[in-house]
């Protein structure tokens, strides 16, 4: 539905719907609370191939939401099989899991955010008990960035790019024809649920990251190495976003994205975000402190330790990160939950990068340790 501004004062001003700030608005509504939700293209459907661990996801979405379930393979020098279900979200299906309906729903672009007032740029004003900051992380400058560059390709065509796997979560394989000293890339393929698989070249991280181009030629090279030649004519997906959230603004909480709830060394957080939406809204509902709610002591302990994880990323050497990564694969199933999955569960995170600071070659060990107690803007580049 569209308002007309100005409107009437709301329990709570979304500003942002893609899946947290949707999630949260829909969450707030099923309990009650006058939302209004505020964004440029507020039907627009998401283009973005989302997708999480299963175990991750609230159970209040129903199954539907979820368009295909593997357990992936990981490659680094040898195979890893991942004992664990990874899913594709269907976009359309979590849209309407997630319904605006008794929601003031806006089709505007938010100029400024102030606590309890928020303005459009059509004009006016939304005013609300509290102010929520959903706009996402967006590609913002100097931020350590994701990049990437994938095509859609029916099963079948897919079929010698996988192998024996139904997925690669990440696959640091060596023949996507870049130097040995030249930042690294990986292949991420997963089934999207109707036939089709999505393979895609990433830079997990970089700052700057890697440039589309390079990693769709690389792509090609690598699928070409493994007995596909596109078409040309497939359908692609590039990506970009930051992986750190820009600071606060005073008095206004942030959620999703754009409030830290993206983990910064994989670029995961739509799953993140839909499961701290009940309680996020819950405390607004409560009129309670959004961020002290969301971020608990074991929160922020979690995100310095991530922090740490990126800065290892971002000035690893290329030659450190296949290693990094097998070390990782070959870490105990529960402790790479906990690393990917634990943005509450600091105990287990530390036992993580403890593991891998005993289980890394000596010259990542000593990246890792430069990364946590070092200077922090050392030699910076993309991994
Ligand atoms: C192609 C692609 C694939 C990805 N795949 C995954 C994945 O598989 N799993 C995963 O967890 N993450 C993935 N990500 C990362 C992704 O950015 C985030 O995880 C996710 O979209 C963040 O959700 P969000 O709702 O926090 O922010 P966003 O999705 O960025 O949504 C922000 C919203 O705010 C709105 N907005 C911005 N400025 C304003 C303003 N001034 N006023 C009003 N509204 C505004 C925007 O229109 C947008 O709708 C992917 C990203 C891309 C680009």
């Amino acid at each position: 539905m569209r308002a007309d501004v100005p409107v009437a004062p709301a329990d709570v001003a979304i500003v942002g719907l893609g899946p947290a700030g949707r999630a949260l608005a829909h969450r707030c509504v099923e309990r009650g609370l006058r939302v209004a939700a505020i964004d440029p293209h507020p039907q627009r459907p998401w283009r973005a191939t989302y997708a999480a661990w299963a175990d991750e996801l609230p159970a209040w979405l129903p199954p539907t939401v979820i368009a295909s379930s593997v357990a992936p393979m990981a490659w680094t020098n040898a195979a890893h099989r991942l004992d664990r279900q990874y899913c594709v979200l269907d976009n359309a299906a979590l849209r309407n899991a997630t319904v605006l309906d008794g929601a003031q729903v806006i089709a505007d672009r938010a100029t400024e955010l102030t606590p309890g007032l928020v303005t459009l740029g059509a004009g006016g004003t939304v005013a609300a008990r509290i102010v929520v900051d959903a706009r996402g992380t967006g590609a913002a400058a100097g931020a350590a960035t994701q990049t990437a560059f994938g095509m859609v390709v029916d099963t079948a065509t897919a079929d010698p790019v996988l192998g024996d796997a139904d997925a690669l979560f990440m696959d640091w394989r060596a023949d996507n024809g870049s130097a040995p000293d030249a930042p690294r890339s990986f292949l991420y393929a997963v089934p999207l649920g109707d036939d089709r698989v999505l393979l895609e070249e990433t830079c997990l991280v970089g700052r700057p990251a890697l440039e589309l181009g390079v990693l769709r030629d690389r792509l090609r090279t690598r699928l070409s190495a493994r007995g596909l030649t596109p078409g040309g004519d497939e359908t692609v997906e590039r990506v970009r976003f930051a992986v750190e959230s820009p600071a606060g603004l005073p008095g206004v909480p942030a959620f999703g994205a754009r409030g830290g709830l993206m983990h910064p060394c994989t670029g995961y957080s739509v799953a993140s975000s839909l499961a701290a939406a009940d309680l996020a809204a819950a405390t607004i509902a409560h009129g309670d402190d959004l961020t002290a709610a969301l971020w608990p002591l074991r929160a922020r302990a979690v995100a310095a330790m991530r922090a740490t994880g990126l800065r290892t990323l971002l000035t690893a050497p290329p030659e450190q990160i296949v290693p990094f990564f097998a070390a990782f694969f070959a870490l105990p199933d529960r402790l790479q939950r906990a690393y990917l999955s634990g943005r509450l569960d600091a105990p287990g995170t530390a036992a993580a990068m403890a593991s891998m600071l005993v289980r890394c070659p000596a010259p990542i060990r000593s990246t890792m340790l430069r990364s946590a107690f070092g200077r922090q803007n050392a030699r910076i580049r993309s991994s």
